[in-house]
């Protein structure tokens, strides 16, 4: 039903909307955090490539994970419909993603930023750590990727913006406020 990508620093809230937003319009949902924890799990090649970047919170090379997902939404039959979350993450992936789009006419009909303070940022990454224990949810990581968002991630804005297709969503209050918020952005361009 649409081609999307949300676009958050981390802990804005991507994973939860990402899943909820997928089930509810039927397209599977992409992400490349959880697609590459998966990857370290299994001691793939891509796994045991990526690990040391994701534990710093830096950012995996860009060709591996850009093969990685080219190769999960393209493959011999490519996916008409999908919610990227996590991905892309810099200029060039952005790039190589709407090369891929343009080539094979699936360039991204709405890319959803979720817009979210830096303090509860941190709080809730450092309350998940807690919870989860995820490796990188600890206080000097967490501060890492925040930086790596901003210098990494930021610039797509300014690119999807260009391109008329930038939603801004305000991602605090309850996940139940934040999906209307987003459902309702989306709607005129799911009507089209
Ligand atoms: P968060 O958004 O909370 O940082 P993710 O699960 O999206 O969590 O990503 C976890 C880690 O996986 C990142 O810190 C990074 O090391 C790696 N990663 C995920 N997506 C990408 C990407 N598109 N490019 C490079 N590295 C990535």
């Amino acid at each position: 039903m649409f081609r999307a990508l949300l676009l958050a620093p981390p802990g804005a809230g991507k994973g939860t909307q990402g899943e909820r937003l997928a089930e509810r319009h039927g397209v599977p949902h992409l992400a490349t955090g959880d697609l590459l924890r998966d990857h370290v799990a299994r001691g793939t090649d891509l796994g045991v490539a990526a690990k040391a970047a994701m534990d710093g919170g830096g950012l995996v090379p860009d060709a591996l994970v850009i093969d990685m997902i080219l190769e999960r939404i393209g493959g011999s039959e490519p996916l008409k419909d999908f919610l990227l979350d996590g991905f892309p993450r810099t200029l060039r992936q952005a790039r190589a993603a709407f090369e891929w789009g343009s080539l094979m006419g699936r360039t991204f009909d709405a890319v959803i930023m979720l817009q979210v303070p830096e303090e509860e940022l941190v709080r809730r990454l450092v309350e998940r750590g807690r919870q989860s224990g995820r490796s990188d949810d600890s206080a000097d990581v967490i501060r890492n990727r925040l930086q790596v968002y901003e210098e990494n991630t930021a610039p797509l804005i300014g690119f999807y913006e260009e391109r008329g297709i930038l939603l801004r969503i305000d991602g605090t209050g309850s996940v139940d406020e934040i999906t209307e918020r987003i459902e309702q952005s989306l709607s005129p361009l799911l009507e089209v």
